[in-house]
């Protein structure tokens, strides 16, 4: 036996007794500990964020598609969108799909394997009209398929979110996307404490919430720990682990890519932060990690997101399907 197995760093130790042992998620001084693990104990740490996936997940693999139900046009200014109005990106905007566009694209996806089905659109939050087609399609889709429906809408009132819920939906997706101090630097049109609010709202009306960010857009180290005890504060259901995909035309079009090591030790302290947690690699995961998308599985990873995403393009569905598989991943049917 190697050093590396004999004796486990000790701040991984400490991180296996707390989480594993005594069912405690991670708190501020273990994240922190973590965060600043020599590179050659990260393997340790990857390995102990899969056994907890294990423990609390089981070999439950959950695979979604997202729908772009209205492409591009944003009114709002965060710095990474390619949706947004204002930046030159290579997005043509389109106009809101039709509710039978809504229901093909849901059978789509349930043909494509995945067990939930996200509609996505590019907006502050709802008009009316908007809200009132979201339900009639949630409506449709939930009377036809057997898929769990996600919404992702923007800033959302209680009583749209009721509506939602009693159109049918089991799941809102709204991303707090960095921490309290950086958000500034993300975006100018809307603050923290609106999405906060958001977010506090989907679960009081009885939503599933579904929140996360996106990893790579200059935040330090100490922003992705406070990131993480924010969401583990707003006790998500789901968390979709993005990195940056630096589109053209956007301010932050010109950032590096995170590099793997720092990405598959983010999924690793999410998944300790929120043991029992969805964390699912969403946009950037082909860039970011390339030839390590296994390992990243094996790092604390529960689900995926099948691509294309929003604006950018995935690996074909055989591959994610087979890679699951083959690490004995059980796809949630
Ligand atoms: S992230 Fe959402 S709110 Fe921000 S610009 Fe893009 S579509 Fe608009």
């Amino acid at each position: 036996m190697n050093d590396t197995l004999a004796s486990p760093h000790p701040s991984v130790a400490r991180a296996r007794a707390t989480v594993l042992d005594a069912e405690r998620p991670a708190d501020r001084a273990l994240l922190n500990e973590l965060t600043a693990l020599p590179a050659e104990a990260v393997p340790q740490l990857l390995t102990l964020a899969n056994a907890v996936r294990e423990r609390f997940c089981g070999s439950a693999a959950g695979v979604e598609v997202l729908f772009n139900a209205k492409k591009g046009g944003c009114s709002e200014d965060c710095n990474f969108c390619s949706q947004a109005a204002r930046y030159a990106s290579d997005v043509v905007p389109e106009p809101l799909h039709t509710v039978e566009s809504f229901v093909a694209a849901a059978r789509d996806a349930h043909e494509r394997g995945a067990s939930e089905f996200c509609i996505v659109v590019a907006v502050r939050g709802p008009s009316e009209t908007l809200l009132a087609r979201v339900c009639e399609a949630v409506r449709s889709i939930k009377a036809q398929l057997p898929l769990h429906v996600a919404v992702s809408l923007g800033i959302m009132s209680d009583d749209q979110l009721r509506r939602l819920r009693e159109a049918g939906a089991d799941k809102v997706n709204h991303n707090l996307e960095s921490s309290r101090r950086f958000f500034p630097q993300v975006c100018t049109t809307h603050s923290y404490d609106e999405r906060w609010a958001t977010c506090r709202a989907v679960k009081a009306n009885g939503l599933e919430l579904c929140c996360g960010g996106i990893i790579g857009m200059g935040e330090t180290p100490a922003d992705r720990v406070d990131f993480l005890l924010e969401l583990q504060e707003l006790m998500p259901e789901e968390v979709p682990v993005n990195f940056l995909n630096p589109r053209p035309g956007t301010p932050f079009g010109d950032r590096s890519t995170v590099e793997p090591i720092e990405a598959l030790r983010f999924v690793a302290l999410t998944r300790l932060a929120m043991p029992r947690a969805l964390v699912r690699f969403a946009g950037g995961r082909e860039i970011t990690l390339q030839g390590l998308q296994n390992l990243g599985m094996l790092s604390g990873a529960s689900g995926l997101v099948l691509g294309n995403y929003l604006t950018t393009e995935g690996q074909p569905d055989d591959r994610d399907f087979r890679m699951l598989e083959e690490l004995g991943f059980e796809v949630l049917a």
